[in-house]
């Protein structure tokens, strides 16, 4: 009786220390996940600059080696890149049924929800929102999206306004959201295709900037779903590369912010047309204290 009460204990305690293994590598697996897919963005700006480099440069320069080894170096980085994509196309349903016994399933999968909700280690994150102008984060993301927007043949309009209202807004983490939602209108729109950027939205407040454009635009059956981690939506059966991870990394710094996302298709911009119906993007942003209407 002694002997079956104490193994009884011990196989409990080992069913703990699987179930806080598994939390801890399901953590592990997210940080990993945000950290390559922010990878990628940096990555492919310096491709283009390099690439870009290459044409200016004469023929005779002496330059010119440099920056055909800036561009091969990116490719490289890229393929290695894609191997480390195909580890995160493995789902959660994959890894859990990889490490867990099916009868641990449900009450793992519980726990390790509740611990998905603490902060994700992405840029930015445990830093203070501070005050501080919009276009001063924007305007260094504009030059490598022209690029990009460059190389793909699609036409980037910005419209930004000098004297904006400041907004309480942690830096690091607003520069991330916006390269993933522009990542995404430069790769969903075809080349020959427009995105227009525009700040100065307002409502009480908060400030906003829109992104439209005017790629294939998202269905209504995938607009109460984007946001998911991995998700894609009809995208998933495209050639078009991705995790279905840059909205619900944006989703969530936001609302650490205290901001909001609208995700609106067809595309809010009538100066912007096309034959396909496009999508919007609006990120509402804190503003400073005493900017806010009713403060
Ligand atoms: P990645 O993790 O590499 O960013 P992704 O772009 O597929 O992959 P998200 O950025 O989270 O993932 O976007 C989720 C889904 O939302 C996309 O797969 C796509 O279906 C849809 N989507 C997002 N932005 C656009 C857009 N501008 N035009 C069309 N569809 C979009
Ligand atoms: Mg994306």
């Amino acid at each position: 009786m002694a002997i079956a009460c104490i193994l009884d204990k011990r196989r409990i305690w080992l069913q703990q220390q699987l179930h806080q293994q598994q939390i801890l590598q399901e953590q592990q697996q997210d940080l990993l996940d945000n950290l390559l897919h922010q990878f990628r963005n940096p990555l492919t700006a310096l491709r283009t600059f390099g690439k870009l480099l290459v044409k200016r440069l004469q023929p005779e320069s002496a330059n010119g080696d440099v920056a055909v080894s800036i561009v091969r170096e990116s490719d490289r980085l890229q393929e290695l890149l894609q191997k480390f994509d195909e580890v995160i196309d493995l789902t959660p349903e994959d890894l859990v049924s990889l490490k867990l016994p099916q009868t641990n399933e449900v009450f793992v999968e519980a726990k390790v929800e509740k611990q998905r909700e603490s902060p994700l280690l992405l840029p930015g994150i445990g830093e203070k929102a501070i005050d501080c102008n919009l276009l001063d984060i924007l305007e260094p993301l504009l030059l490598s999206a022209r690029a990009i927007a460059q190389e793909r043949g699609i036409q980037l309009i910005a419209e930004t306004h000098p004297n904006l209202a400041l907004v309480r807004v942690n830096k690091k983490a607003l520069t991330e959201v916006l390269n993933n939602i522009i990542d995404n209108a430069l790769k969903y729109t075809p080349s020959g295709g427009k995105i227009l950027i525009q700040t100065g939205q307002k409502k009480a407040n908060f400030q906003g900037i829109k992104i439209s454009d005017t790629g294939p635009g998202i269905p209504t059956e995938d607009l109460e779903h984007i946001g998911e981690r991995y998700y894609r939506g009809v995208q998933a059966q495209t050639t078009i590369p991705g995790t279905g991870l840059g909205l619900a990394i944006a989703k969530q710094l936001i609302e650490q912010m205290e901001g909001e996302i609208e995700i609106f298709s067809p595309a809010m911009d009538s100066s912007i047309t096309s034959s396909t119906p496009g999508t919007t993007f609006i990120i509402w942003l804190p503003l400073k204290r005493s900017e806010g209407v009713d403060s």
